[in-house]
């Protein structure tokens, strides 16, 4: 089986427990306005790899995998390539890694229930907290990504939540809070973490020609940031 992969990132730190074997895939059904990566946007582009093969590469970086650490799948949209994903999964689990789903929530909820069953761990961007915003501001539908995120209490898959702070979109101590509220809100869940918007992908944007919508938008400040979790 074949998969299209952005990039990968062979000792990540930051999608997950321990140092991780990060593979991002191409494709993305959502537009989230402060997206880092619209590299990831098209399911065309990426380089098309073969499961054993992406398997084998993984499992040379298993000496680094102590504490938890493992693979993680991200993107772009994992979900979009479900079937890969759950493949490449099952044959890790064969090899008894560790393995993190990182995903926005989208995508078919019956091929994503086979994903979970090879998935120790889901990373889920919770980007905001009604429908409107999600379809303002990420063209998602919030209902779908509720029902994935039941699905994974379901098949009692931890859960991390994250969150991107966006200075006057998705700050403030009351939002903050009720992030907080409705991540905790899970059975499932296991943690929670705050990302400080940053505009490290401005580049980005404007190699691809694209407008970055949040190019007037100031980054956050990661010291304030931790203040104001500190007090929620
Ligand atoms: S889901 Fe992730 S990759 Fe897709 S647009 Fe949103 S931030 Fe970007």
């Amino acid at each position: 089986m074949t998969g299209n992969i952005h990039s990968i990132q062979s000792l990540g730190a930051v999608d997950g427990p321990g140092v991780r074997y990060v593979v991002f895939m191409q494709g993305c059904p959502l537009r989230c306005i402060y997206c880092h990566n619209p590299d990831t946007w098209l399911t065309e582009g990426g380089t098309p790899t073969d499961v054993d093969e992406l398997v084998r590469k993984a499992l040379r970086f298993r000496p680094y995998w102590k504490n938890g650490g493992g693979v993680t799948v991200t993107g772009g949209e994992p979900l979009l390539q479900a079937e890969f994903v759950e493949e490449f999964f099952a044959r890790l689990h064969e090899h008894g890694v560790h393995t993190a789903l990182d995903t926005s929530g989208v995508g078919n909820l019956s091929k994503a229930e086979k994903v979970l069953a090879h998935t120790d761990l889901v990373l889920c961007d919770l980007k905001f907290l009604t429908k409107a915003n999600y379809l303002k501001n990420c063209r998602a539908d919030f209902d779908q990504i509720e029902r994935f995120l039941q699905l994974t209490a379901m098949k009692n898959v931890p859960l991390w939540i994250r969150h991107v702070v966006v200075p006057g979109l998705t700050d403030g101590m009351d939002h903050l809070r009720r992030v907080k509220a409705k991540a905790e809100s899970y059975p499932n869940f296991e943690k929670l973490e705050f990302l400080p918007f940053h505009k490290l992908c401005m580049e980005k944007y404007e190699r691809l020609g694209l407008e970055f919508p949040l190019k007037d938008t100031p980054a956050m400040n990661p010291d304030a940031l931790k203040t104001m979790v500190a007090q929620l």
